[in-house]
């Protein structure tokens, strides 16, 4: 789906369900934003080519988990195009292998605790990525231009970033999720770290704040979600 078109940039957002991918293209240069998990290979293809989209620049992480992170050895491979990750999580990318963070919640606590009992090891575990590189603010803007830049925004992981796009859209990865009106992700392995992010993130006054999981919302929603995490968290 297209969720923006102006100033030179167009982005959007791909058509998979295990987690939403962005496609950001700027002068006729794309970036994939995330890959979501391998059994979504072709579902990504697919979304390339119902925009017309036949080559790839980069490959952006938004963070080092399974479910960003599991097609990024195949879609560079097929596009011939680097894949950046932040410092931090490029250990992880080429070695195709990944830890489950803490569950906040309930369900987080649930999914935890079964995964890490799951004799199939496809939470922790994706295609290794050896050439990923480390992504900077340099590499956003030398794809996407000087309007677009990057933001270490850790919490969820230590590892993770967001991508903003003309001061408009924020791509968070999982710092916020959008399920049923809720907005805080049910994994963080530093509560403290993402709170300062949501307050970081929201000061930027985004037009559009993008998670992989759930639909993108608006800046309000945003602010109104923040106020309740610091009323009863
Ligand atoms: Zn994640």
């Amino acid at each position: 789906m297209l969720i923006y078109d102006k100033n030179e940039y167009r982005v959007i957002r791909t058509n998979t369900l295990r987690c939403s991918c962005y496609i950001v293209s700027y002068n006729e240069k794309n970036v994939l934003i995330d890959t979501s998990v391998k059994a979504e290979s072709k579902a990504i293809v697919k979304s390339l080519k119902k925009y017309k989209i036949d080559k790839l620049e980069a490959i952006f992480l938004t963070h080092s988990h399974t479910d960003h992170a599991g097609n990024a050895r195949y879609l560079s491979d097929s596009y011939n195009c680097s894949v950046f990750i932040y410092e931090k999580g490029l250990n992880n990318i080429k070695n195709g292998i990944c830890s489950i963070p803490n569950g906040v919640n309930f369900l987080g606590k649930a999914i935890c605790f079964l995964s890490n009992r799951s004799p199939f090891n496809n939470f922790t575990e994706f295609d290794a990525c050896e050439k990923a590189e480390a992504l900077t603010d340099d590499t956003v803007k030398s794809y996407l231009g000087t309007d677009a830049k990057l933001a270490y925004t850790p919490g969820h992981t230590q590892d993770s970033v967001s991508i903003i796009i003309d001061s408009k859209i924020v791509i968070m990865g999982d710092c916020a999720v959008n399920f049923f009106g809720n907005k805080y992700p049910p994994f963080a392995d530093d509560e403290k770290l993402l709170k300062n992010t949501w307050g970081e993130l929201i000061k930027i006054n985004a037009e559009l704040y993008c998670p992989s999981h759930g639909k993108p919302f608006g800046y309000s929603e945003f602010k109104k979600a923040n106020e309740r995490l610091i009323k009863y968290k």
